[in-house]
């Protein structure tokens, strides 16, 4: 079975990372799409602003009417900061009938060379990577060992961030058509990113 892994904060879960593990997952063959939210994400500046409970609870929400798309807690139960390479070694050695491709946007494919591992996550891995506004992807400088191991998958370009969001709702502004209906109605039960 091919599983793709849709790693993310997910602060909130946006359409942009819908389409991208739809995408990914029919390009590159995928039988399932598993949404992992991180415990504590390596390389962002500030803890994730909504509770792991709720990021996971919009995830469960979104992804909820694809049947190919799963949620997995395994970041969030293993808890601490959630390096991929011991999500990938732990998965692989759980699930060894399993093929595991990461799927990444534009700004982590050319990030990859700083990840935790890199060559041993690698090792694990193909990475399915996919466009995204402002990012300019040059695979010609990652080195090829690494690069050999990143396919690029066609996708339209959204300009979507999870970032934006949260300033949208504090601003007071609407984020109807960003996040799915189900996700937004939690948001709005639950005042997330008012303030
Ligand atoms: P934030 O603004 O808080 O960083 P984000 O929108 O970048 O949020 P993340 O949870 O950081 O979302 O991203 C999870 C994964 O989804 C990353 O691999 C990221 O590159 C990818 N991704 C996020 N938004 C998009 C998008 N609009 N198009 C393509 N890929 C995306
Ligand atoms: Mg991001």
């Amino acid at each position: 079975m091919k599983v793709g892994l849709m790693g993310g904060t997910f602060d909130p879960v946006h359409l942009g990372h819908l389409l991208a593990a739809e995408r990914a997952a029919e390009a590159a063959g995928l039988d399932e799409v598993w949404f992992m939210p991180a415990s504590v994400p390596p390389h962002k500046p500030h803890a994730p602003r909504a509770s792991a409970h709720e990021r996971l609870e919009m995830v469960r929400r979104a992804t909820a009417d694809n049947p190919n798309f799963r949620v997995s807690e395994y970041e969030l139960e293993r808890g601490g900061t959630s390096y991929t390479y011991d999500t990938v070694a732990g998965l692989v050695r759980e699930f060894p009938e399993a093929e595991f491709s990461y799927i990444v946007g534009a700004d982590m494919v050319m990030y990859l060379p700083k990840w935790y591992r890199i060559r041993e996550l690698a090792a694990l891995v193909r990475f399915v990577g996919v466009a995204r506004p402002g990012f300019i992807l040059r695979l010609e400088e990652l080195e090829p060992s690494l690069r050999e191991r990143v396919t690029i998958v066609p996708m339209p370009l959204m300009e979507i961030s999870s970032t934006e969001i949260r300033e949208r709702r504090r601003a007071g502004l609407s984020v109807r058509y960003l996040v799915s209906a189900s996700v937004l109605d939690y948001m709005e039960v639950n005042r997330l990113y008012e303030t």
